[in-house]
């Protein structure tokens, strides 16, 4: 045996309803006096809430999906015209992603609130798309100081979104078994993560006000996110940065769409994966226990309904083969490619 696993130092705070009492300490703790707020529109009321109280030096709003280049460049000149010294992000992945643009240049630390799937919060890994192009790396900056996991502040994540951003969580789990730098711990994380999820998503999806339902996904969220965040990315990550760079896709319901095809791809090479997959599904195969789950939640299923044109099939197939990781369990090659994209565009069986 002969791995290396690189685990991450960040305080993770689960604290239901309690993320008010909690932020403030971790804003003492790291002696700052200037802190920037960023929060979507949406989560705007949210944030005056939870973090009325801090010594806000700017409330900061303006975020968009994959963080174009041009929105990170104007969060970061309010960070350094207001002299911010942290930043607390309270939203889904675009804001955490925000707040990461503004970190990976200004060094400032940041505390992230969560109140979505997405698991930003527990990679060093940052996102920034220009043009038509995303771009992603990695940076210890950009990797939050610390976490408040406050299922009370997700219960207003619609249903349907609520299980997207959870099969993007799911995403990581599966993704992480066989990406590059796939280990025994970033496995066993993995494993732990699906089984949370497979328990909880299907609570929330009954009863969105369902707090263990909440509790039990972001529990899943952060373990899929470690075990993503040391295994990097793998083919389906790949994927999906594609397609939600050169279409705008929700990132949410394009990990949720994709997902069956690339276990469908890789299943037949991997059968250690498709073990612990099944195994935390509680299920005969990997397959059966995703399809089983996609199917109780009512799952998205075709990339034509996101908005993906069909005219940018060939495109995308080109893009991928190029990034795809030399480790992936099937070689890639265009037809497969080709194929697995027609068939998530078309919402057919994967294959
Ligand atoms: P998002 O942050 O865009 O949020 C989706 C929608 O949900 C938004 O309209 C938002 O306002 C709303 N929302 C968020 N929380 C809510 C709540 N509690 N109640 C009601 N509405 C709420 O989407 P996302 O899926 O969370 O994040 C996607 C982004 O995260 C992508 O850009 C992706 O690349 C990035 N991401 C990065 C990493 C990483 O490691 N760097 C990991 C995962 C995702």
């Amino acid at each position: 045996m002969g791995f290396v696993h690189e685990g991450h130092r960040q305080r993770v705070r689960f604290a239901t309803g309690e993320a008010t009492g909690q932020l403030a300490e971790e804003i003492t703790a790291l002696g700052v006096s200037r802190v920037m707020v960023i929060a979507a529109d949406e989560e705007a009321d949210l944030a005056r809430e939870i973090a009325g109280a801090l010594p806000v030096a700017a409330w900061h709003h303006d975020v968009a999906m994959h963080v174009p280049i041009e929105v990170a460049e104007r969060a970061r000149a309010v960070a350094t015209g207001r002299h911010a010294d942290a930043v607390v992000s309270v939203g889904g992945g675009s804001t955490t992603g925000l707040a990461k643009a503004v970190a990976l240049t200004t060094g400032v630390p940041i505390v992230a609130v969560p109140t979505t799937y997405a698991g930003s919060e527990a990679t060093n890994v940052w996102g920034l798309t220009e043009g038509a192009k995303k771009t992603t790396g990695v940076d210890e900056r950009v990797l939050p100081r610390a976490i408040i996991y406050d299922a009370a502040l997700t219960l207003s994540l619609p249903v349907d979104m609520s299980i997207s951003s959870g099969l993007n969580a799911l995403a990581h789990c599966i993704d992480s078994l066989w990406a590059p730098n796939a280990n025994p711990i970033n496995s066993a994380l993995a494993e732990a993560g699906i089984r949370a999820l497979n328990a909880g998503l299907p609570q929330v999806a009954a009863d969105a006000l369902a707090i263990p339902g909440r509790e039990l996904s972001l529990q899943g969220t952060y373990l899929s996110a470690a075990a993503f965040s040391a295994a990097g990315s793998g083919l389906h990550h790949k994927i999906c940065h594609v397609l939600g760079g050169m279409f705008n896709l929700a990132h949410a319901q394009t990990h949720a769409i994709v997902l069956p095809h690339v276990l469908a791809f890789n299943v037949s090479n991997a059968e250690e994966a498709q073990q612990r997959i099944a195994r935390a599904f509680d299920s005969e195969s990997a397959q059966t226990g995703l399809a089983n789950l996609r199917r109780a939640l009512d799952a998205p299923s075709a990339l034509r309904d996101y908005g993906m044109p069909e005219s940018g099939l060939a495109e995308a197939v080109d893009a991928i083969v190029a990034v795809a990781p030399a480790s992936n369990p099937t070689p890639v090659t265009p037809e497969g490619i080709a194929a697995l994209l027609r068939a998530a565009w078309e919402g057919d069986e994967p294959q």
